[in-house]
This record gives C-alpha cells, sequence and structure tokens, in this order.
C-alpha cells in the first residue's frame, strides 16, 4: 500500500473513532439526541470515506485532500489561537456582610427583633424578601417536587450537617510539629484527596473573601467576623452527573445534600489534623457555618474559573461541583489560578441564561462588583424560584457544556477548548447539535 493511501486511511480512521467513542459516551450519559446523532455521523462517514477512497486511489493529490482538511481543522483545534482573556480583579477592601445572602434573609421571621434590625439597616430587600418568605419553604409540602420520603431524606442529611458545626474548630495542640511548607503542603493535598475530594489547591486568603459579619449560624447574629488565617486550602466534591441530571427535580437536592456532607466531613478531619499539629485551622462547611465566600478562595486556589451561571466551573466536573475550605496559618506553599478558555466560552455559550427558568443568568456583560469583574446572578430571582419548586433548581448547572462527565471525549475537547477560539466556537455549536440548545422541563410560576 503506497503512503498517501496509508495516511488517507489512518487519519479518517480516527474520525471514526471520534464518532464512535462519542456514541459509547454518551450511551453512558443516557443522552439519546446524542447517541442518535453520533451514531448517524459515524454510519454515514464509513461509506462516504470508503467511497472516496475506492473513487480516487489512484489519484493522490485528490485522496490526500480529505486527510489534509481533516489534519488542518485538527490544527485549528488545538494550536492556541484568539483571546483567552482572565478574570479581572482590582483592588478593594470592600467585604461581604453575611447578613446578606439570601441563606440568611429567608431566616428572618416577620415579628421578630431581628427581621425588625435586618431591615432597618436594608428596607430595599424587605417587599421581595416577603414575598419569597410566602412560598413554601425548601423540601417542605407546597413545592412542586415536593415528595414526602425523599425530601424528608435530605432534611436528615441538612440537620447532621446543622449538628457537626460545632466541630468546624477547636483547641489547638501546644506542641508545633516542624515540617518544611512544601512537605506540608504535599501532605494536607494528599489528605484532602484520601478524605473524598476530587480537587484540592492552596491560596493566600484574601481578606476581602472574609464576610464581614455574622448572618447565621450559632455565633451572635451581627457581630463581627475576624479571621486572620493567612492560607485557605480550598476543594472540590463532585457531584454524580445522573444526579445532576434530574434536575430541576428533587434528585438533585439529594446530591448537594450528600456532598455538602462529604465536603463537611472532609473539612472538619483535615482542620482537625492540622490543629493536632499544632496550628490553628477552620474548616467552612454548609449549613450556615462559611466565614469565608468560596467561589473566590476557590478560583485563587486555582481550582476553577468564575462563569456566567455564577459559580466555579471546574476544569474536570465543570459546574457539577461543591466547594469546601480549611483555613489556617500552617505555613503552606500557594498555587497559581488557572484559566482553560471559560470567559471566552461563556461570552459565546449563554446556554445557562437561555435555560434559566427565572431569568436570574444575565446575557450581557459583566460588572464589576467589590473589584471583581464577573456576571452578577440575580440571587432572589433564582431563589424565589427554587421555593416554588421546592429544590434548589440545578438546571443551569446541568446544561453547561462544561459538565460533562470527566471521559476521554471530553477531556480531548476540553484540551481545545483551553487554548482555542476556534474550538471554542465548535464545541459550542456540536454541544447545541448533540445535547440540544434548550433542556425540556415542567416551567412553573408562582
Ligand atoms: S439554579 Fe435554576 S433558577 Fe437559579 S440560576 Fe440556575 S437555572 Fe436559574
Ligand atoms: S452554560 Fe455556557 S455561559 Fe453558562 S456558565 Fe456554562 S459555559 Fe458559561
Amino acid at each position: 500500500m503506497k503512503l498517501f493511501q496509508i495516511v488517507y486511511i489512518t487519519t479518517v480512521f480516527q474520525v471514526l473513532v471520534f464518532f464512535l467513542l462519542f456514541a459509547r459516551t454518551s450511551i453512558a450519559e443516557k443522552k439519546l439526541r446524542s447517541v442518535v446523532i453520533s451514531s448517524i455521523a459515524f454510519a454515514a462517514l464509513l461509506p462516504a470515506f470508503y467511497g472516496y477512497f475506492f473513487l480516487f486511489t489512484a489519484n493522490p493529490s485528490i485522496l490526500i485532500i480529505l486527510p489534509a482538511v481533516i489534519v488542518l481543522f485538527a490544527v485549528l483545534f488545538f494550536a492556541p489561537s484568539g483571546k483567552s482573556t482572565a478574570i479581572v480583579i482590582t483592588d478593594s477592601t470592600e467585604r461581604v456582610d453575611e447578613r446578606d445572602t439570601m441563606f440568611a434573609r429567608e431566616e428572618y421571621t416577620q415579628g421578630t427583633e431581628k427581621y425588625e434590625r435586618y431591615y432597618s439597616m436594608r428596607p430595599e430587600y424587605r417587599k421581595i424578601d416577603d414575598r419569597i418568605r410566602r412560598l413554601p419553604e425548601l423540601l417542605a409540602p407546597g413545592g412542586k417536587f415536593y415528595q414526602p420520603e425523599r425530601s424528608g431524606y435530605i432534611a436528615s442529611l441538612f440537620e447532621i450537617e446543622e449538628r457537626l458545626i460545632t466541630m468546624v474548630d477547636g483547641s489547638v495542640n501546644p506542641i508545633r510539629s516542624k515540617f518544611e511548607p512544601e512537605q506540608t503542603s504535599m501532605l494536607l493535598k494528599e489528605m484532602t484527596i484520601h478524605l473524598g475530594a476530587d480537587e484540592v489547591g492552596i491560596a493566600d486568603l484574601n481578606p476581602n473573601y472574609v464576610y464581614s459579619h455574622v448572618g447565621r449560624g450559632p455565633e451572635e447574629w451581627g457581630s463581627e467576623i475576624e479571621n486572620t488565617h493567612r492560607f485557605v486550602i480550598a476543594f472540590t466534591v463532585e457531584m454524580d452527573y445522573r444526579k445532576v441530571d434530574e434536575a430541576p427535580g428533587i434528585g438533585i437536592t439529594e446530591e448537594t445534600a450528600l456532598q455538602y456532607l462529604n465536603a463537611q466531613k472532609i473539612s472538619i478531619a483535615l482542620a482537625r489534623y492540622i490543629r493536632d499539629l499544632g496550628y490553628p485551622a477552620r474548616a467552612h462547611v454548609a449549613g450556615s457555618n462559611y466565614q469565608i465566600m468560596l467561589p473566590p478562595v476557590a478560583y485563587d486556589a486555582g481550582l476553577g474559573e468564575l462563569g456566567r451561571l455564577g459559580y466555579l466551573i471546574s476544569q474536570k466536573y465543570g459546574a457539577r461541583i461543591r466547594l469546601g475550605a480549611v483555613t489556617t496559618d500552617i505555613p503552606l506553599i500557594t498555587d497559581p489560578i488557572i484559566q482553560f478558555g471559560v470567559q471566552d466560552f461563556c461570552e459565546k455559550c449563554k446556554k445557562c441564561a437561555v435555560n434559566c427558568p427565572s431569568g436570574s443568568i444575565p446575557y450581557d456583560e459583566k460588572m464589576v462588583v467589590r473589584g471583581v469583574e464577573k456576571w452578577m446572578l440575580k440571587i432572589e430571582k433564582c431563589f424565589q424560584y427554587w421555593r416554588i419548586i421546592g429544590t434548589d433548581c440545578g438546571i443551569c448547572m446541568k446544561v453547561c457544556p462544561f459538565s460533562h462527565p470527566d471521559t476521554l471525549i471530553h477531556d480531548i475537547l476540553r484540551k481545545g477548548i483551553r487554548n482555542s477560539s476556534f474550538a471554542r466556537t465548535i464545541s459550542l455549536w456540536g454541544d447545541d447539535l448533540f445535547y440540544g440548545k434548550k433542556v425540556k422541563f415542567p416551567k412553573f410560576t408562582e
């Protein structure tokens, strides 16, 4: 066989394998549309490639055109091209008051002193918050996806999390172990993964990401939060793809509760170990116990980029993650932030905004919020929708193209997305084609 024929066969074989792998991955993902399209592509390309070979096998100058086009496409897909914008962060000393977060505001009961104190301080939130308060509570009867048994199961997981809050901090061993920062960093990262985290990184703790005042939890409401720890160890836990795919049904809230519990276990155990080594450490966990804002510290720790949907997007799992963190003074080595094309991709994509049933995700440009240029989620609208349906919705997490499972085929595509503007455009087009631009789910209003 001649060289140009071998080149032809080898090149088209790789294209066919790509579509076969895509079909296989789609079967595992249970995505019928994607299975059908990738199978049709394979079935159509196989005879087309064979016919082309058969027709032009004696004419190298024509036969080689098709492999040349395929190779050119691959080069454009993987070679660095176009802008790869970073998140712009400027100096700001403004901190977020935890009393203003949505989960704190939903706890202010009408007629209580806390309610009066808060809304005399922030009258602009009273009307919308009262409106939200009139809706059924999350996991309570009246929510559209309420199911007594499953809602009760989730509530029991959250109940355990509330009880574990007392374990986030404690006494520090007066005998301090001595390690080199490199050694400690490696050791603590290994332990974080062993405890069940999927990704881990270390950053200097930016004091701007510490909440200014207590808004929830056992500490005195409105008291100033003082956390002067130097470092933060942040980590992700993956949310199960199938459970996220149930969004906005109750399955995603089961998974949220479970992964919060896992994150809580990891951070409490890690913080405890660091205190046993003789250094202060505090776990930050869901269930009214954060002292810090997790998405920006996780960004600083190199765990991902902030996306249009307002959450962190991990390189491996996309938006399908929950975060946990431990702040500490044990000497550590920090990790660099990472960029893998999310800002440029989100500029083009807007899939989360298109699918958001409450209109909470912006279509327009980023805005500067406390020194960070980002897309700003309309949190009240989002939370209002949660209360209507009784789950934490998660449609944005489910449709985000970065949220596909961490499989060979998606990893190949992510490699292109990281470097090439061409790959980002093609991948977005492909995601719409293979998975659909709009997902189908029941629409609810109050
Ligand atoms: S969770 Fe649902 S309502 Fe909230 S931003 Fe995402 S898609 Fe919109
Ligand atoms: S769905 Fe698209 S626009 Fe939204 S966060 Fe994901 S990549 Fe960005």
